[in-house]
């Protein structure tokens, strides 16, 4: 239990920390936010702390921190700086965000994480629950901090949740009604001390289900293998390569479920057919099952899946396409941070691949795309800090091109070596804060350029 004049320090003053700081505020508690960035960088946040009657420091964290009851833990701020140790020596409670926002949220909940397909599942299912007319809250990682919605959903409404592996880290009763694992697959091995523990920080999000809660994971993915038995909810699997027993899977074509709605456990339906989904590639499918299976869970009807998976649209950054031109078709896919999210790209198009690739590696090992590099992509082209091992790990199996620290020039490169009917695919497999603020800002800066691409026919007789 927490007393209800608990007080709390919150370290970390970007999105998440100052919606939990209102939150706090909003009831009266007494709430300090520490950041390291300087006050000179932090205006809105400092006018915003102001404003709700929040203490708080910039610069650094100093000892006022320790003088709270409990440590709010922003998602990037990782557990093993000084501050925080010493907040635990002390014996300070630390907890986060997400469980703060949950003990206060009357609505049952669609938590979603995974390591690729977080954002396009939740932007999905909240789709799909909008349409069928049910009050939806789109929240978490993906943009609206959880803690802006808590209070506002009341029981008939539903939030659908993205959350990272980090705010997961310090949840301690989050008991989401749907829990959903779409893969764990290596990423963030920089911040995790192996692929066990990020594998874990994920397993968290299901780890006070029981009775009346379902967790809807992917049977197809090994490093899930052990989830069912470790779960004390309902679980439902989904997979495009083999029939489950009760959840989603494919047969001729044919979308199937099991088992997901209230009262239909035994009865096997045919939902749709996998080509009427609008989002493609396997991993699309994947989602799309991961979305339909929640949204039956909490009692939607089979046609409000339907039209929720013909009509969605996707996500900008994931395998977006921007124009076709000369009969060639480009693709940004900037949101593609690690190895395994450009091995779904490239098993999206039938087409050759012309690949732009390349940024901030996160420690790499490209070894699970080489069938994919070799099978389909006539060449690639490659910028940022990571050119280097990629070509070392690329140039054995396609042609290599190297574009520096220019995504002008990459674009360049790539339209002369493509040819009608061929695929350019920005898909870095890297982060991009070698050349970038962040993917959007990358996926945006390549749109443009691709748009403002010339048709051949106008080059006619320019000499
Ligand atoms: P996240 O929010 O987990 O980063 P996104 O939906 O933003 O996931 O997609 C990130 C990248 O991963 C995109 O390049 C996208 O095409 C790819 N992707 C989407 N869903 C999956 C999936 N289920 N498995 C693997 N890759 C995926």
């Amino acid at each position: 239990m927490i007393p209800a004049d608990a007080t709390y320090s919150i370290l970390g003053a970007a999105r998440s920390g100052l919606a939990v700081a209102r939150l706090l505020r909003s009831e009266g508690a007494r709430v300090f936010v520490s950041d390291a960035k300087p006050l000179d960088a932090s205006a809105d946040a400092v006018a915003m702390l102001e404003e709700i009657g929040a203490e708080y420091e910039f610069g650094g964290h100093t000892d006022r921190v320790l003088e709270s009851d409990l440590l709010v833990l922003s998602p990037g701020v990782p557990d093993t700086i000084p501050i925080v140790r010493r907040c635990a020596e002390r014996g300070m409670k630390i907890t986060n965000e997400i469980e703060i926002a949950w003990r206060r949220c009357r609505a049952p909940i669609v938590a979603i994480t995974g390591t690729n397909g977080k954002t396009t599942t939740t932007e999905l299912a909240g789709h799909i629950f909008r349409g069928a007319g049910r009050r939806t809250f789109v929240a978490g990682n993906i943009g609206i901090p959880f803690s802006d919605v808590a209070a506002q959903a009341d029981a008939e409404s539903v939030v659908v949740l993205e959350v990272s592996s980090f705010q997961l880290e310090h949840v301690e009763t989050f008991r989401p009604r749907v829990a959903v694992i779409l893969n764990v697959t290596p990423d963030h091995l920089d911040r995790y001390a192996g692929f066990d523990e990020y594998r874990e920080a994920k397993f968290r999000i299901a780890m006070n289900q029981g009775d009346g809660d379902t967790l809807i994971y992917n049977a197809d993915d090994p490093a899930l293998a052990s989830l069912p038995g470790r779960s004390a909810a309902r679980t439902l699997g989904f997979s495009i390569k083999r029939e489950l027993p009760d959840g989603a899977w494919l047969r001729d074509g044919l979308l199937l479920i099991r088992g997901a709605a209230p009262g239909t456990s035994n009865s096997e339906q045919v939902l749709m057919r996998a080509d009427e989904i609008r989002i493609r590639g396997p991993h699309n499918l994947y989602n799309s099952m991961a979305a339909a299976l929640s949204a039956r869970t909490l009692a939607l009807n089979e046609e409000s899946v339907r039209d929720g998976l013909r009509t969605f649209a996707g996500v900008p950054h994931r395998l977006e396409p921007v124009r076709e031109l000369d009969g060639i078709r480009w693709v940004n896919d900037s949101k593609a941070t690690n190895v395994n999210s450009l091995w779904y790209a490239l098993s999206s198009f039938a087409e050759p691949i012309v690949l732009i690739a390349g940024g901030k590696s996160k420690k790499n090992d490209y070894a699970e795309v080489l069938p994919l590099i070799a099978g389909r992509v006539k060449a690639v082209v490659l910028m940022g800090d990571a050119a280097d091992e990629m070509e070392t790990a690329f140039a054995p199996v396609t042609e290599v091109h190297r574009a520096g620290y220019s995504i002008e020039r990459a674009v360049e490169i790539a339209r002369s070596l493509a040819l009608p009917g061929d695929v350019v695919l920005l898909s870095p497999a890297c982060a991009s804060f070698d050349m970038f603020n962040n993917y959007e800002h990358r996926g945006d800066v390549f749109k443009q350029i691709v748009r403002d691409l010339t048709p051949a026919s106008e080059h006619q007789g320019v000499h």
